[in-house]
């Protein structure tokens, strides 16, 4: 909504406004990074995959940030803006790859759908599934069954 604003505003103002188009440009890419996060959140990986989404979520952050170093900054440099092409490239590439292991791996993942993923005592997110389970940060010992 924000990001709405902003956009409404530019572009029913005269040109004369820098910093509001830099300010949209910056809750644009707030906005859109969050986007992509949460979808990326929806492909159900492997405990061994996870690490891709993990990725994907930390490369958005990056490149988000440099984007908005580059619309702040006059002079960003060559060097920010090959690097920020570059993060673009791994984004994209880990981006596709995210779904495609979530549906390559959907079986084993739907299995993991009926183990406990967080502590009932704590609500500390569990690694092992294994059951029954001991929760590493409280000692709770349980075993949930899925009917
Ligand atoms: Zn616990």
């Amino acid at each position: 909504m924000v990001t709405l604003a902003l956009l409404t505003t530019v572009i029913w103002t005269d040109g004369d406004a820098e910093d509001l188009e830099r300010a949209t440009v910056t809750a644009a890419c707030v906005s859109l990074g969050l986007a992509l996060i949460n979808l990326l959140s929806l492909a159900r990986l492997r405990a061994s995959h996870r690490w891709v989404r993990y990725s994907a979520w930390g490369l958005t952050v990056v490149l988000a940030a440099q984007i908005i170093y580059a619309v702040w900054n006059d002079d960003p440099g060559d060097n920010s803006l090959r690097i920020l092409a570059a993060t673009t490239v791994l984004l994209v590439a880990f981006s596709v790859l995210v779904p495609i292991l979530g549906r390559w791996s959907g079986r084993e993942a739907a299995s993991e759908l009926t183990s406990p993923r967080f502590c009932p005592a704590c609500g500390r997110g569990l690694e092992d599934s294994s059951q029954p389970v001991t929760c590493p940060a409280c000692g709770a010992r349980f075993q949930v069954n899925f009917q």
